[in-house]
């Protein structure tokens, strides 16, 4: 595998972190075990600073047509709602989206793998780093799942073994 940058995982903190990386021109690859994106909601809160950074990746003005802001959070106990807290304009006057937008982490991935196809970025799904060794000049991962698989070795030392079939 020949690369500068592996980005291990295709969730938000990885697509978040291949995203910057192709604004800059860095030369990265990103993998993940998994054999496509999250389906499920998840984590459901995008902060004012996640919208200003997603503002750059061209991509605010969809998370704003698929979420919508929060008004407020209730606290229940016995069974009773105990205190609600108004939320709708946090952020007045800190930020352009002054808000706690409310877009289920399976959306937020889209637009962000989305972002970064536009940017000429692939996610490699069905591949799998299970070891890393570090020399003194270079890291090195190795990998030893029991899929159908091929290596890829590059001059960083790399090693990746794809998976054919997730689970065989
Ligand atoms: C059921 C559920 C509900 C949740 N609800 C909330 C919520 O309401 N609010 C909230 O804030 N958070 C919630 N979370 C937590 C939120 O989903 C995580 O904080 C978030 O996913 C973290 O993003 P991440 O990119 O760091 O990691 P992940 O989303 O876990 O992504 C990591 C990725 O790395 C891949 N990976 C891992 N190891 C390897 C490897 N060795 N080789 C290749 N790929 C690898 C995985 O396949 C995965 O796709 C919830 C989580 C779950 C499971």
């Amino acid at each position: 595998m020949d690369t500068d940058v592996l980005v291990v995982g295709a969730g938000p903190t990885g697509l978040m972190l291949a995203n910057q990386l192709a604004r800059r021109g860095v030369r990265f690859r990103i993998i993940d075990r998994h054999a496509g994106p999250a389906v499920q909601t998840r984590a459901l809160g995008v902060q004012a600073r996640t919208m200003e950074i997603y503002s750059h990746l061209g991509i605010a003005t969809r998370a704003l047509e698929l979420g919508k802001p929060a008004t407020g959070a209730n606290i229940w106990a016995g069974g009773r709602r105990a205190v609600r807290v108004p939320v709708r304009d946090i952020g007045r006057d800190l930020s352009p989206y002054p808000y706690l937008l409310i877009l289920g982490q399976d959306d937020n991935e889209a637009l962000l793998g989305e972002a970064l196809r536009k940017s000429g970025g692939t996610i490699e799904w069905n591949t799998e780093l299970v070891g890393l060794t570090q020399d003194a000049d270079r890291g090195r991962q190795d990998q030893t799942c029991g899929w159908q698989c091929r290596r890829d070795h590059g001059p960083l030392g790399w090693r990746v073994r794809r998976c054919a079939q997730r689970g065989a």
